[in-house]
């Protein structure tokens, strides 16, 4: 891969209404995971299809972003399941046309600090296993158990995820057996269900060490998702050759190739709709742009909060099931750059996850009601370690990135203000912030010191500017079990031509968006088009 520019890194083609075809058989709202998936496969298909990002660039979480000669992701540190020919790798495959390659990340990929105790997470089931009864060795049978239950949850997933594609009366018809293979088990907090197998804290903590893949600890979450992260991990992380941006980057021209395109600083202002059917969508610039198939992957909330006219979004009933779910929590990033490589600042390529005690849930609760008290999680991850192509586009440098979280509520006074000109005491607020998060970095890693060029400090109110995500939720919607019970939470709305995609129709994580998106796909043109595509796909 070429050294790059700082343009290479913004993808898509700005908007400008000249720019328009003059038709489109379909248009996404958003150029993240879930509206690439879809826009890509639509127009397999043979549709054309206009995606429209407000961003500068496409890709929406899975964008990265370059300043004074660094590169640094948003919302991509690993992905699972993609060292193999697995179902997740094959899609990967399909949607790039094979250019988008995975660099595995160290054996012990996911590293947790709890308390003064070290674990590691190991690539491989066995391993996996035999590491924890190596740490746990009284736990036998409670670690077998555990890894039979995420076997039987993993079996019970794909019902769950055609449940999303079917329409209301499929879903009430097959209602009977998809519940048989969704067993009530999943839908209970991961806690509960653990605690059942063992009382050592400590355990159940190790394996909920990745509860912040989802943004909500144990006693909150829902085993179904946490069954979905350990299983889509089990076989070790992998980073994408090139920066996360190559993920978009990569899909784009199969969208352009069907005569269809992906725009940034394309801002929907609302969606269309005339006698309760979808006709298009009114951007900011007051350009209309006429298509009876319109896909939000913007998140439900800002789709029928902001997107929808109030009273269609009342009317379909969606206004009263908004109610029913709560937006993720929000995060702090930190953005570093180290004037020397990864390789002779000796970075590894694992992600380090470093709690106060094995009480997470009793953590977050502190911190969320007093910002002096320790993090709950921060989570520490090495971007420039982990791709073998850092080093070419970015000689003598490297990057970290840290990601803790932080209630929305503590930067609501700023919300109104312009990005890079909220004043003093916000910048102050956010500078103290990222200085105590410096400070786990060189807790663990103390030769850093005096090695750091430049960090930057992202806030929730980053994620609200740039992603438009209305709470800066970290993760669209909070993975409770009530959330993952909500059967309205699928692509198709009761808005004739509307219909939705991305992490809140299946879980967030790149591979649930882009699970989503195929979803949305495959319930917009029907099970008979779709399966030729599928056959091609995973054959
Ligand atoms: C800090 C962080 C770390 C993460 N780490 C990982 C990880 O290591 N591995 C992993 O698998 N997942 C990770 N995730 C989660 C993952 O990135 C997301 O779940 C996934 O990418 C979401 O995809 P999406 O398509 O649903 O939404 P998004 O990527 O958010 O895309 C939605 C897009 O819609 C656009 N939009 C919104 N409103 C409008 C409008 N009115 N007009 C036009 N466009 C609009 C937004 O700008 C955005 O680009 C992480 C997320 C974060 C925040």
């Amino acid at each position: 891969m070429a050294k790059m520019t700082p343009s290479t890194l913004r993808i898509g083609y700005r908007y400008r209404p000249g720019r328009l075809a003059e038709s489109y058989d379909a248009v996404v709202i958003g150029s993240g995971m879930g509206g690439l998936t879809t826009a890509a496969m639509l127009s397999d298909l043979g549709w054309k299809v206009c995606v429209l990002e407000q961003h500068y660039t496409a890709g929406g979480y899975t964008h990265s972003y370059e300043r004074n000669g660094y590169e640094w992701d948003v919302g991509v540190h690993y992905i699972g399941d993609v060292g193999t020919s697995t179902r997740t790798r094959k899609m990967f495959d399909y949607l790039s046309d094979g250019k988008l390659d995975w660099a595995p990340m160290d054996n012990e990929y996911d590293r947790f600090y709890i308390g003064d105790k070290v674990f590691n997470a190991k690539a491989g089931r066995r391993e996996f296993r035999d590491n924890l009864l190596r740490q746990f060795p009284d736990e036998e049978q409670a670690i077998d158990e555990y890894l039979a239950l995420l076997k039987s949850a993993g079996n019970a997933m794909s019902s769950f995820g055609m449940s999303r594609a079917l329409g209301s009366w499929q879903q009430k018809l097959m209602s009977p057996y998809l519940k048989w293979k969704t067993p009530d088990l999943l839908f209970r907090l991961t806690y509960d269900v653990l605690a059942e197998l063992t009382d050592d804290q400590d355990l159940i903590a190790v394996i909920c060490g990745q509860w912040g893949d989802m943004g909500l600890p144990p006693k909150q979450s829902t085993f179904l998702v946490h069954a979905m992260i350990a299983r889509h991990y089990m076989y070790g992380g992998y980073y994408p050759v090139g920066g996360s941006w190559r993920i978009a980057d990569s899909i784009i021209p199969k969208i352009q190739a069907a005569g269809g395109e992906v725009f940034t600083y394309a801002r929907v202002k609302n969606v269309v709709v005339e006698n309760g059917k979808v006709t298009g969508v009114a951007m900011q610039d007051g350009r209309v742009i006429q298509c009876p198939c319109v896909v939000s992957s913007a998140g439900v909330a800002n789709t029928f909060q902001k997107l929808l006219p109030t009273e269609v979004a009342a009317k379909a009933g969606y206004e009263s099931k908004l109610e029913t779910v709560d937006p993720s929590s929000a995060h702090l990033g930190v953005y570093i750059g180290l004037k020397s490589s990864a390789e002779e600042l000796g970075l590894p390529k694992t992600n380090f996850w470093i709690y106060p005690n094995n009480d997470f849930d009793a953590a977050v609760q502190r911190f969320n009601e007093d910002s002096e008290q320790p993090f709950p999680v921060v989570y520490i991850s090495f971007p420039s370690a982990k791709d073998p192509d850092y080093a070419k586009r970015h000689p003598g440098t490297a990057t970290i990135e840290i990601v803790a979280p932080a209630p929305y509520k503590w930067f609501e006074k700023w919300q109104d203000e312009t990005w890079g000109k909220r004043g003093e005491d916000y910048d102050a607020f956010k500078q103290k912030l990222g200085e105590r998060l410096m400070t786990y970095l060189y807790d663990k890693l103390p030769e850093l010191r005096g090695k750091v060029d430049y960090y930057e400090v992202s806030t929730p109110l980053s994620t609200n500017w740039f992603g438009g995500y209305q709470r800066g939720e970290l993760y669209g919607l909070s993975h409770t079990p009530d959330r993952m019970q909500q059967k309205w939470l699928r692509p198709k709305t009761s808005i004739p031509g509307l219909w939705l995609t991305g992490q809140d129709i299946l879980t967030a994580g790149v591979t649930g968006a882009m699970m989503a998106g195929m979803l949305t796909t495959t319930s917009i043109v029907g099970m008979r088009k779709i399966a030729p595509l599928m056959k091609r796909i995973y054959s």
